[in-house]
Order: C-alpha cells, then sequence, then structure tokens
C-alpha cells in the first residue's frame, strides 16, 4: 500500500506563473497524486485557492496549503501553514512555520543560499531533487541531507502544469486520514522518488512570464543571453 505526493508547485500567485489553481487541482486527480503541496512565492493565495477548488468539485485530493519565501538566506518552503506568511529572515520564517505547527523544507539547497547553521538547525526536510537544478547540486543536496540526517523529498518545482509530472514522492503505508498523520509520514515513512528530466527552457519559459508580467529591461537582457547560451551550450544547463 502507498500513496503518492507532489510538492513545490506554483500557481498564478507567483508572479513568473500563469497557473490556474483549479486547473491545478485538476491535473493533479488525473496524475492520479493524492497530496499535492502549493508553494507559491512569498504567499500562500495558491494553495488556498486548491483547497476551495479542491472543496467546491468534492475531488479526491489533499493539499497541503504552503508557500516558498524569499529570506536572506535564499528560498525556504514552510508547510502546513496556519497563516500567510511574509518575506523575513530566514531563522525568524523559520520558527514562524514551526509556531504554526508547520514542517520547514529547504529547497534546491545550492542555488543561491547561503547555508550556515544558524538556517540548518531550523530545517525539517530537503529537498534532494529539484527538476530545475543542475544533476551535481541535486547530488549536493543529497549528500547534505544524509550528513544532517534529514528526509528528503523530490519537488518538480513546477510553474506550468505540463511540469507537475516530473518529480513525485512514493510514500510506504496507507494515507493517513488526518493532518498530522501527514506530517508525521513526511518525516518518518519510508519514501521513493519517481522523477523525469525536464527541458532546459523550463526556468527561462517562468522568468519569460515573469518579464511579461512585470517588464524590466534587466530581466529582458537576461532572457536574451540566456536563450543565446541554452542554444550554443546546452550542456551547461543540464539538468538531473
Ligand atoms: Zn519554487
Amino acid at each position: 500500500m502507498s500513496w503518492t505526493l507532489i510538492v513545490h508547485v506554483h500557481t498564478k500567485h507567483s508572479p513568473d506563473s500563469l497557473t490556474e489553481p483549479r486547473a491545478l487541482v485538476r491535473h493533479a486527480v488525473a496524475l492520479g497524486v493524492d497530496v499535492l503541496a502549493v508553494t507559491d512565492h512569498n504567499t500562500w493565495r495558491g494553495a488556498v485557492d486548491a483547497l476551495g477548488a479542491v472543496a467546491g468539485a468534492g475531488l479526491p485530493l489533499r493539499v497541503i496549503v504552503a508557500s516558498e519565501v524569499h529570506t536572506d538566506q535564499g528560498d525556504v518552503i514552510g508547510l502546513f501553514l496556519q497563516d500567510d506568511l511574509r518575506p523575513a529572515r530566514a531563522p525568524a520564517f523559520c520558527d514562524a512555520v514551526h509556531e504554526q505547527g508547520g514542517l520547514v523544507v529547504l529547497p534546491h539547497p545550492y542555488k543561491w543560499h547561503r547555508l550556515d547553521e544558524t538556517l540548518l538547525s531550523r530545517v525539517d526536510l530537503v529537498e534532494v531533487y529539484n527538476a530545475r537544478t543542475a544533476k551535481a547540486d541535486n547530488a549536493r543536496a543529497a549528500e547534505l541531507a544524509r550528513q544532517r540526517r534529514l528526509p528528503e523529498l523530490a519537488g518538480p518545482d513546477a510553474h506550468r502544469l505540463g511540469e507537475l509530472d516530473l518529480a513525485r514522492v512514493e510514500f510506504d503505508g496507507p494515507l493517513p486520514a488526518e493532518q498530522a498523520g501527514l506530517k508525521e509520514a513526511l518525516l518518518r515513512s519510508p519514501r521513493r522518488f519517481h522523477t523525469r528530466t525536464g527541458s532546459i527552457w523550463n526556468e527561462w519559459r517562468s522568468q519569460a512570464t515573469l518579464l511579461m508580467r512585470r517588464p524590466n529591461g534587466r530581466l529582458a537582457w537576461n532572457l536574451a543571453r540566456g536563450a543565446v547560451r541554452r542554444v550554443m551550450k546546452p550542456g551547461e544547463y543540464a539538468l538531473g
């Protein structure tokens, strides 16, 4: 007996995604997923909308209310939120998540993060596979989780529906009925990852979405340069 989780997913409430929460939950159900953790940048609105869409349509899907917040030490995800949390310093954000009874996930730890004991001592789970992260950086994340003896997650970091199925986590045992059981399972149940390698253009596409929604010259330049580099040297962007 097992159940599946997709964690680390964005909606239109993130500036770099256009995904409708209602379409997202329907797609997750079509993929046969049991639990979906929606993690918009700096807001829980996508997760709250997803929860409403599930309830409204009576869909067989559990939604974990979450967000991925910018901190001074890089992005940090809070799962099982009771309250919307604003960008903050990393330790303060982690403490606020714990005060709500939530769990702290460190996503893609080697993508612009400043890792120190203050942060790492507050982390509950590490994302050791991120579908938008280079293979070497995912391997370093797995090594970090092993060293710290922290439970591991795999996430698609999906900004479009087509990216949703790039990573899912299968847990042994029956799907817990209560939220407390879900938390316990995330921390302790044996798990397997099912991953697929994403396109090197996925991150570029969501940056293009961001540019469309919030035009700015510097981002336009970076996108143009990023396009040329991806065409000329695709190997430098290899994911895994
Ligand atoms: Zn993300």
